[in-house]
């Protein structure tokens, strides 16, 4: 039966229809009760067959990704099967305990060792015994690398790990039990120019694998099972859409500038070369957040000096000169890395992340910086370090920074002396410290999704409270407007690559706060450039300096109304 659902948050834009793949993630425990003399032939059966199913599995996926050449490798060692096999066997336990029990003590001991590489061995040993727990419960999970036709996925969260496993040739769209507009699901969704929304309680219950959904993520809607008419109704959306797309991609032509000729730069956020490739005909000008970290989550080790090198390299020669702003590895928080333990938490968004982890693991973070200062020699590169929260942090970053500079002038490397070097303005600190930062860096970039949660203290990704979470709150217009001042006060310029930076209802205020640079992803360049060619820049100060004065949210909100 057909069904609406209205949706108050919307992720990345857009209408499409298509069959629902709902990702459910099974329980994996094991059951504990012993097995007798009797089964036990039968339990070491069943476990080798299990072997041979995620053999079988870890075979096709190894081709596509390279993380799964070495699960298959992990998954027939023998250390392993004879661990489980000799528990059968010695302790009388099923299978299901005996792997659990045997990937535990081994995951544990990895993780116990001095060497890196053989530390990250520990996640590898998790996750095949996940996909083998799944083959001997007779479950599926990890079930997003099985997609294989074109499907709107529905899940309850999903983390940025899950778009690595994903083809996304054939994701038409993510609709999110969990998650608000700025959780990294709707910024990859953004970024992919993919249809999201996000938050959808409930969803779960109401849709299954293979149900029609049609969704309309610009205004919010999903209907389930869409009856003829919907379908009609539907078709005809999807063709208006089409159409203001390219009624877009006509505006994008034409110069950032308002009516009274202010320029300002409109810049793109990525995550990856292809997220590049795909924001080049959007005719920006610059990347002004290349987010790093998805190099490191798709991987199965820290990515290499040389592995780095090469896609910085990339991006650089890709931009023909226009600046690409690179952030340092901002990993924590909801970003993980399989082959890192972070340890658990109580509060990861104000634990161990971002620059924290670099300052402590300046192995790994030399060896991005090394990376980074190479591929300089090929492009107008800009490295960005985030959450940064005092003078000192930035002052190592850059001592680091110095020594990797004159390790590269020893082995005669070649590198842009000249590199430009800056900071995201995205915690309440640097917003407070401003005047100072300003004086020691090269250009500032508001952090707009962080900023925001750390200046409310609402969590960005907490669906309880995502009506707190209000980028036009004045405190954080006010800290915005702090950090540009103190930015031009300096003689910096000031930009911006938070998800704000492209709501059309702010671009009059942070315009008449004076900010140089717009960085969003690369489908919201043009939706901006037009509401800016319609805009006077005269104007949007005079507002601006009145939302300034504003003690009220609803104030603001009614001025900009
Ligand atoms: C931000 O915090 O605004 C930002 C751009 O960084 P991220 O969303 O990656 O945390
Ligand atoms: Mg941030």
């Amino acid at each position: 039966m057909m069904k609406t659902i209205s949706v108050k948050r919307t992720a990345s834009k857009g209408v499409v229809m298509g069959k629902a793949y709902v990702v459910k993630r099974p329980d994996l425990s094991a059951d504990r009760s012993m097995i007798n003399d009797s089964a036990v032939a039968a339990e070491v059966a069943r476990y080798e067959a299990a072997v041979e199913a995620a053999k079988a599995d870890l075979a096709e996926l190894a081709e596509t990704n390279a993380i799964f050449g070495a699960h298959l490798e992990l998954v027939q060692d023998p250390t392993l099967c004879d661990g489980v096999i000799d528990k059968i066997k010695g302790e009388l336990k099923n299978a299901e305990l005996s792997l659990e029990e045997t990937v535990d003590m081994f995951a544990a001991i990895f993780e116990s060792m001095d060497d890196e590489y053989m530390r990250e061995r520990g996640a590898d040993m998790k996750d095949v015994g996940k996909r083998l727990m799944c083959k001997l419960k007779g479950v599926e999970d990890n079930a997003l690398s099985a997609i294989h036709e074109k499907v709107i996925v529905v899940a309850k969260d999903l983390a940025p790990s899950d778009t690595a496993v994903m083809n996304l040739e054939y994701v038409l769209g993510f609709i999110t039990q969990e998650g608000g507009v700025t959780s990294h699901v709707s910024i990859m969704a953004r970024n992919l120019n993919l249809p999201a929304l996000v938050g959808v309680e409930g969803i779960l219950d109401e849709v299954n694998t293979g149900d029609m959904i049609a969704m309309d993520a610009k205004v919010g809607t999903i209907i389930l099972n869409p009856d003829e008419a919907a379908v009609a109704e539907y078709t005809e959306k999807m063709e208006i859409f089409a159409k203001r797309e390219r009624e877009l991609a006509e505006i994008a032509l034409l110069p950032a500038e308002t009516i009274d000729g202010k320029t300002v730069e409109l810049f793109a956020n990525v995550g990856s070369i292809e997220d590049i490739k795909n924001a080049l005909p959007h005719h920006i000008e610059g990347i002004g957040l290349f987010r790093t970290e998805f190099l490191y989550m798709e991987n199965d080790h820290f990515p290499t000096e040389e592995e780095q090198f090469e896609v910085y390299k990339e991006a650089a020669e890709l931009l023909e000169g226009k600046e690409v702003i690179i952030r340092t590895l901002d990993i924590g928080g909801d970003k993980s890395l399989t082959y890192f333990d972070f340890g658990v938490e109580e509060n990861p968004f104000l634990g161990y992340r971002a620059i924290r982890i670099c300052l402590d693991r300046e192995d790994v973070f030399k060896t991005q910086l090394r990376a980074l200062l190479r591929a300089s020699a090929y492009g107008n590169i800009r490295i960005m370090y985030p959450m940064v929260i005092s003078v000192e942090e930035l002052d190592r970053c850059n001592a680091l920074l110095t020594e990797c500079k004159e390790e590269l002038r020893a082995e005669g490397k070649a590198f842009n002396e000249e590199i430009v070097v800056g900071m995201m303005i995205e915690t309440p600190s640097s917003c407070v410290l401003a005047d100072e930062f300003a004086k020691r860096v090269g250009f500032f970039s508001i952090g707009t999704n962080d900023l925001t949660q750390y200046t409310l203290v609402v969590d960005r990704g907490n669906k309880k409270i995502s009506n707190m979470y209000n980028s036009f709150h004045p405190s954080v217009l006010r800290n915005i407007k702090r950090a540009i001042d103190c930015g031009h006060a300096a003689g910096i310029k000031v930009g911006m690559c938070g998800e704000f930076a492209s709501d059309p209802k702010a671009l009059k205020v942070l315009l008449g706060f004076g900010l140089d640079e717009f960085s969003m992803s690369a489908g919201a360049v043009s939706e901006v450039k037009a509401e800016l060619r319609s805009t006077t820049y005269a104007a949007a100060k005079e507002l601006a300096d009145k939302v300034a004065q504003c003690a009220y949210v609803k104030e603001i909100e009614d001025l900009l109304n």
